[in-house]
């Protein structure tokens, strides 16, 4: 099946620390730390609940009627907020029910690409980077790769594989390449986009290095992954504002003894930790962190215009090149480079994050998934023959 609906899949965090503490040292209960989700495991439904005081006739019956209308559906539902609960998703189970399903996509041919999107502090480093005693999808998915290389290779002597990986962030409308070292006290370099008729967008002079094993793989993503951007906002200091695109270029040799026909199949594996969605006025940032909230902001409110441009109805069954008018890819850094991932030859998944007690921008969150369903892509076998 060529065209395939964006999966998607939303996952809860526990409370951390300072939301529980607030229980403790407030006097009255912080309506802040009661936990507004509840997911079913059977219907994969995910229903936010109403705080106190969000209805303004605060009535139950009202709070009824409201709670129905925020109940949506995905693809998965990840329960990661109670960990003594039976249906409690661990990292691994999130490798398990997506990360493995799209990694047997890359070795079919597909392109793929996972992000993860919500607003800061809901988990989406967490998801996908994860923790040295939690690893998350991205080291998952490079040790599996390279295990199932390993026993491919040891099984059938006639393919052999080709892996490289880069890393690069988009922060202030800007590319950095995340496997370039950073030198102190001199300016970042930048990378310029450019377009080819036949690959789409791609980053003009990105490192791309060949890896061989898993450590030399998990060396680079540390690697970059320290030298992220990171800068301190009120909400949460260790959180990065960039958009963060760790890609793994699959290429599948395979010799055929009989036919002496030599096949090439090539893939790309995208990895996306997008930066806080929350509005720049939430944070209550100034200067610098303004300036850099609202061009991130810039990558985001395009993301969400694309994913609206997308979603509608009338996109589908349109004349040919009829979409890339009306889609607009170009208005921003992000939705140009991953074009092809969003709308095009790519089979796409999107991972909600959600804290459990943001009832504002939870909600926001969950309407941007629900609308990102509703999006199509056309991914194909990239498979040529070589002579
Ligand atoms: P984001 O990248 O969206 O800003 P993080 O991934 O940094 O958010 O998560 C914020 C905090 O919550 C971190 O301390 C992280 O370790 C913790 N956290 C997030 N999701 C989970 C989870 N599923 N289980 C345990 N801790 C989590
Ligand atoms: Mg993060």
């Amino acid at each position: 099946d060529p065209g395939g609906n964006v999966r998607v899949v939303v996952r809860v965090r526990a409370f951390l620390p300072r939301e529980t503490d607030a229980i403790h040292d407030a006097t009255e209960i912080s309506r802040g730390a009661e936990c507004l989700i509840e997911m079913d495991p059977l219907t994969q439904c995910t229903t936010l609940l109403v705080p106190d005081g969000a209805d303004p006739a605060n009535s139950r019956a009202k709070s009824r009627k409201v709670i129905e209308e925020k109940s949506f559906t995905f693809d998965n539902s990840f329960w990661s907020h109670d960990r003594k609960d039976k249906h409690y998703a661990e990292q691994e189970d999130v490798y398990n029910c997506l990360g493995e399903e799209f990694l047997d996509h890359n070795f079919e041919g597909y392109h793929t690409c996972i992000f993860a999107y919500g607003q800061t502090g809901s988990g989406k480093s967490y998801t996908m980077m994860g923790t040295p005693d939690q690893p998350g999808l991205i080291p998952r998915t490079c040790e599996d790769l390279f295990q199932r290389i390993e026993a491919a290779q040891n099984e059938t002597p006639n393919i052999s594989y080709n892996v490289r990986v880069s890393y690069f962030e988009v922060y202030n409308e800007h590319v950095r390449d995340l496997l370039v070292p950073v030198v102190p006290n001199q300016s970042p370099y930048y990378l310029k986009i450019r377009e080819s008729p036949t690959e789409g967008p791609y980053v003009k002079d990105l490192t791309e290095v060949p890896v061989r094993s898993i450590d030399e793989i998990l060396r680079y993503m540390k690697m970059g992954d320290n030298s992220r951007t990171t800068a301190s906002t009120k909400m949460n200091d260790t959180s990065s504002r960039s958009h963060a695109v760790f890609t793994i270029m699959l290429k599948q040799i395979h010799h055929d003894m009989e036919t002496d026909e030599t096949t090439e199949r090539s893939s790309r594996i995208r990895l996306v930790d997008l930066a806080g969605s929350e509005r720049a006025k939430a944070t209550e940032a100034t200067g610098q962190r303004l300036r850099e909230g609202s061009n991130i902001n810039k990558s985001l409110t395009t993301l969400g215009r694309v994913i609206a441009a997308l979603a509608d109805p009338k996109q589908r069954g349109g004349k040919r090149g009829g979409r890339e008018q009306v889609v607009p890819y170009r208005d921003s850094i992000l939705t140009w480079l991953l074009k092809d991932s969003l709308g095009g030859n790519s089979k796409t998944a999107m991972i909600a994050c959600i804290a459990p007690s943001d009832y504002e921008e939870t909600l926001s969150t969950l309407r941007y998934a629900d609308q990102a369903k509703r999006i199509r892509t056309r991914a194909v076998v990239n498979q040529d023959s070589i002579s």
